[in-house]
This record gives C-alpha cells, sequence and structure tokens, in this order.
C-alpha cells in the first residue's frame, strides 16, 4: 500500500478521537457513551453474560458523518472506484493505528474479521495491511440465516481449530455490539483467546443525549494516529498532551 499517512488524508479531519476509561459517561466496554451511573453502556450491559472484552475503536464514527460514510461505502457504494478509493482509506487507517499500538492490542496469532452471510467485507482492507496480511486467516463464517441483532455464537461457524490460539478480531463498525459479541462467543467456545477486538469507527448516533454529551467536548479534538483509547484517550477534563 502507498504510504498510509498521504492515503488517509481526506479521511483524515473527520477522525473523532476515542475516549479514554474508567471516565464518568463512558462505557467500561466499548468508549462509547454511558449514561451517568452506568459503567457501560445499554448493548455492552446485555452482553455481561459474556464477561465482554474491552473493545478497541480507532475512532467515533457519527452517523452521518465521513467515516460513517466510508464504513457503509466501502462495501455498498454502487460504484467500484469509490468502493476502491474508501476501502484504500480504511486499510491506511487500519495500517496506521496497527503500526503504532501493537503494545496496546497484546500478541495475536491468528487476525480474522467478522463476516457477514455471504461476504466478508472488511477481508480486502484488513488484506491490504502489511501487520496484518501475513497472519490473516478467515476462520469465522456467518450462517446464512443468522439474526445479526441479537448476541448467538450459533450465528458463526469456526472454521478451523483455534483452540489455544491468540484470535486477534477485527470489525468494520460497532453498533449494537450484538455481532461481535457473538463472534467473542463463538470463538471462546472453541477455547480461542480473542485479542482486541479492534473494530475501525464506534458508531455514534448523537441524538441520544449521553453521546450528545460525550460528543459536545470530543468531537472537536484532534485524532492522532500516535493515541489510542488504551494508551492515551481523550479525558473530559483536559488531554494527556
Ligand atoms: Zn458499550
Ligand atoms: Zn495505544
Amino acid at each position: 500500500m502507498a504510504d498510509a499517512g498521504q492515503v488517509i488524508v481526506p479521511l483524515r479531519g473527520a477522525l473523532i478521537p476515542v475516549p479514554a476509561q474508567p471516565q464518568v459517561g463512558v462505557c467500561a466496554v466499548c468508549h462509547s457513551s454511558a449514561k451517568p451511573g452506568f459503567a457501560t453502556c445499554r448493548p455492552c450491559a446485555e452482553a455481561a453474560r459474556l464477561n465482554p472484552p474491552e473493545i478497541l475503536p480507532i475512532a467515533l464514527s457519527v452517523h452521518g458523518g465521513l467515516l460513517h460514510a466510508h464504513l457503509r461505502g466501502y462495501k455498498d457504494s454502487p460504484s467500484v472506484t469509490a468502493r476502491d478509493r474508501m476501502s484504500l482509506r480504511l486499510a491506511g487507517v487500519l495500517a496506521m493505528f496497527m503500526a503504532q499500538h501493537e503494545g496496546c492490542i497484546g500478541e495475536w496469532d491468528i487476525a480474522t474479521c467478522v463476516p457477514s452471510p455471504g461476504r466478508v467485507a472488511l477481508q480486502p482492507v484488513v488484506t491490504r495491511v502489511r501487520e496484518l496480511a501475513g497472519r490473516f486467516r478467515q476462520v469465522l463464517a456467518a450462517q446464512s440465516d443468522a439474526d445479526e441483532r441479537t448476541l448467538d455464537p450459533e450465528q458463526f461457524a469456526v472454521t478451523e481449530d483455534v483452540a489455544g490460539r491468540r484470535v486477534l478480531l477485527l470489525d468494520d463498525t460497532f453498533a449494537s455490539g450484538a455481532k461481535l459479541f457473538s463472534a467473542v462467543a463463538a470463538l471462546r467456545r472453541r477455547d480461542a483467546v480473542v485479542v482486541g477486538p479492534v473494530v475501525i469507527g464506534r458508531h455514534i448516533q448523537c441524538g441520544w443525549p449521553p453521546s450528545a454529551d460525550l460528543l459536545s467536548w470530543i468531537e472537536e479534538r484532534v485524532w492522532s494516529e500516535r493515541r489510542c483509547a488504551r494508551c492515551a484517550g481523550e479525558r473530559r477534563s483536559g488531554t494527556l498532551f
């Protein structure tokens, strides 16, 4: 891939950094907004029985924003050229993140994507990233009748032996989380150790009051590939730098 820093230029200004946690108003699992007095957002509370891993979003993705447009358009735009352009930019974001935050993610053996029935939309993006391509294996397959809105490990078949393997789980967007958490559960049932999960965008609905409150202080801050939610997430009381 061409220089990732150049590739992401049109998208960079639209990337919103991710808040650190623990922090009042920030979900302890997915780094989205949580109602004051609650440790997690509602989707993550619903996954509590799973003991969900902390999600590592690269940026917040506001509904209707440019990152949101990329996260939809890279797979569904009717224009091949537009799909390719958006895929390349998303690969650039992922590449910069992987290069800078290896230590934040932890060690892993296999990288794999959360698939949908009939396709693994993120795979062509992931395999453009040098840090991921060499150890990429698609070990999850989505069942054709999967209901992505419910947390159910039966949504996914694990297609090879992953027992004891550290699987870095990747997805484009985290919204309700049901799909990603189902993938986590499916891998754990086969005794894999789930690493990450890393998602490019944590989807934010600005009409939801706790999200509006979060965006009011974080939206104008500058995203940097040198910082992530784990090593230097944003804090309401001020940034670390
Ligand atoms: Zn959450
Ligand atoms: Zn980091």
